[in-house]
């Protein structure tokens, strides 16, 4: 199981509306207004396809993109 770990980037009145997957790049976003943004933050990452980015770049078939021209 990969490890992975949310980050909480921002913040109003000490409540946490932005968090982000360390693991992959993905963001997940609360409303501070609801009163539960933490725990639908900590939701959405805890149900996210965590895919790391440095893992499968060199092996990621279908994830092809043009080549660079050197
Ligand atoms: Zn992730």
């Amino acid at each position: 199981m990969p490890k992975r770990k949310l980050r909480i980037v921002k913040r109003v009145r000490n409540v946490p509306v932005l968090g982000i997957c360390e693991g992959c790049d993905t963001q997940f976003s609360g409303d501070p207004n609801m009163g539960n943004a933490q725990s639908a933050i900590q939701e959405q990452f805890n149900s996210h396809p965590c895919k790391p980015l440095d893992a499968g770049q060199s092996a990621a078939p279908t994830a092809r993109k043009a080549p660079e021209k050197t």
